[in-house]
């Protein structure tokens, strides 16, 4: 395996911009899709906007590709989005990691968890914590994990194995309350419910394996989209649970379709392909988040690397972008 197994040293004490000692190197950046689908134009102005960060502080800049929900991940779509990404002038340094490659990390990180007694079974289904689910913070209510099978007794496990259940290994979080500093979005603070790190069928959850990437390869800058912060605490317990370096966090504003909602793919044509089909060039469609970010007027094209020298993080407008076409 090639990923390098160090960091602490960049993630925990970087220096504000302008600051830095000469001679140490600014929090490595990435980005993160799903292969699940295209990227929209909302995805890759996240990614666009990763890469500013990244490059214009001289960080490196990783992909990787969170394919591990095996049932939702569809044959071209890696080779399409790291086209995009391509299109649109963005570069990564390194391989492209691949998450379903790096299983070994994951088994570790949760058994670690567990002999740190982190861990408990659970054999809820989807629909039981649904049905049971109250009181929302920060993660949506439906998703928030009301403790049930927290206090099961060996007995009760027994049955529920004998009764065919195959459970599912969540954190006693203990409703940790998790404070962290979000670089655009300022103090954060969300309480912990006893979220999945194992998934009943034995693929390792996102929340899991996305802390034990980022700190494996040394990522000390997590620029994503705002709909993710929601998460962010159950991520920095992990790290501090795991006993890994915390990465600095930047959510970024989200681009929304003209009714409000988050840009998705029934909105029509909001993918660089789309978009090529109705005559336009990656380059407009990078015109357009360009202008959508105040880096750019009307008619300019500035390639990517024309962005990063235009590009200062304190002037990101801070409202979603609404894509009209
Ligand atoms: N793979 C996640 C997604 O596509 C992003 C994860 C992250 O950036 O932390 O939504």
């Amino acid at each position: 395996m090639s990923d390098r197994v160090e960091s602490a040293h960049r993630n925990t004490e970087d220096p504000a911009p302008g600051t830095r000692a000469p001679g140490t190197r600014a929090p490595d950046g990435r980005f993160a899709p799903s292969p699940t689908g295209p990227l929209h134009l909302g995805n890759l102005r996240t990614a666009l906007l990763a890469w500013l960060f990244a490059r214009s502080a001289g960080a490196r800049f990783l992909v990787r590709l969170e394919d591990l929900d095996r049932s939702r991940v569809r044959p071209g779509i890696e080779e399409a989005q790291l086209a995009d990404l391509r299109a649109l002038g963005l570069d990564w340094d390194g391989e492209v990691v691949r998450q379903s490659e790096r299983m070994d990390l994951y088994a570790e990180a949760i058994a670690r968890l567990d002999a740190g007694g982190h861990l408990y079974p659970c054999y809820c289904t989807r629909a039981e914590v649904r049905a049971s689910a109250s009181a929302p913070h920060g993660i949506s209510a439906a998703d928030r994990y009301p403790g049930t099978c927290r206090h099961l007794t060996a007995a009760r496990r027994a049955d529920l194995e004998r009764a065919g259940r195959r459970p599912s290994l969540r954190v006693r979080a203990e409703g940790a309350r998790i404070a962290f500093e979000d670089r655009l979005l300022g103090p954060q603070e969300g309480e912990v419910d006893d979220f999945v790190v194992r998934r009943n069928d034995g693929t390792p959850a996102y929340q899991l394996a996305v802390v034990v990437d980022d700190a494996a390869q040394g990522v000390g800058e997590v620029v994503r989209g705002a709909d993710l912060a929601g998460s962010t605490p159950r991520q920095v317990l992990l790290s501090k649970l795991l006993s890994l370096p915390e990465p600095r966090y930047a959510h970024v504003p989200l681009v929304l379709a003209p009714d409000g909602s988050r840009l998705a793919k029934r909105h029509g044509a909001v993918t660089l392909a789309d978009r090529r089909a109705l005559g336009e060039t990656p380059a407009e469609a990078l015109a357009w988040m360009a202008r959508s970010l105040d880096l750019a007027g009307p008619g300019e094209r500035p390639s990517a690397a024309g962005l990063l020298a235009r590009w200062d993080p304190t002037l990101l407008p801070r409202e979603p972008a609404v894509w009209s076409p």
